[in-house]
């Protein structure tokens, strides 16, 4: 998506080896025009695989899914992030390992928000260990959920996070792929 990719190289900035800092737009303050495009390109992108409801990560995946889910016509559930959480019958619960905070947390959803064999979009704002992505997986199986689809905003295709969705044959799109950090600059994936 070349406003994206425009964004990105006009104010992200690569921290490290491996982090890109979008906080101007995606992270920190959120430029609802280009989340408006960003949500209307997702439901393009899955307008024809009968989607029930959007499933995302708080904080910073709930953006991009509510302009996608307004488009789709459809609602979104985040699953909440809690410090330590055990499992119980009201909710589903997921360890998910930050690598970028060094730290396990975990994900929950309330049972009711989840049904048997509804179609499910998830939506995220990075792609990159897949740790997150893994997290509500383990969640939307535990509830019988039929995951049709991923849609990140940005994939950073050198880590090994689309392996995950790939080997369960799930479809990613990414709307911007990132194939490597070059010199503190961003290279995207042809
Ligand atoms: P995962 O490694 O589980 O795929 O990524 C989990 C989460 O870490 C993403 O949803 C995102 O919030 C955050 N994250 C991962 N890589 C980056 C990055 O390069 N920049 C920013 N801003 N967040 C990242």
């Amino acid at each position: 998506m070349k406003m994206l990719e425009n964004r990105i190289i006009a104010e992200g900035r690569v921290l490290g080896e491996d982090i890109l800092k979008v906080d101007s737009f995606l992270n920190h303050q959120i430029d609802p025009v280009l989340m408006q495009a960003i949500g209307r390109e997702i439901a393009r992108l899955f307008d024809h695989d009968r989607i029930d409801k959007i499933v995302t990560v708080e904080t910073s995946g709930i953006a991009p899914a509510v302009f996608a889910a307004a488009e789709l016509g459809v609602p979104v559930v985040f699953a909440k992030k809690k410090a330590a959480i055990t499992m119980t019958d009201e909710n589903y619960v997921a360890d998910v390992y930050s690598f970028t905070k060094k730290e396990t947390n975990h994900i929950i959803i309330d049972k009711k928000f989840l049904n048997a064999a509804e179609r499910i979009l998830l939506v995220d704002d990075f792609l990159a260990n897949g740790q997150a992505v893994n997290g509500l997986l383990e969640i939307t199986d535990a509830a019988g959920a039929n995951v049709v689809g991923a849609a990140v905003v940005i994939e950073k295709a050198f880590q090994p996070g689309h392996e995950i969705l790939e080997q369960r044959g799930i479809r990613l799109e990414s709307l911007a792929k990132i194939s490597d950090f070059k010199d503190g600059q961003v290279v995207f994936a042809k």
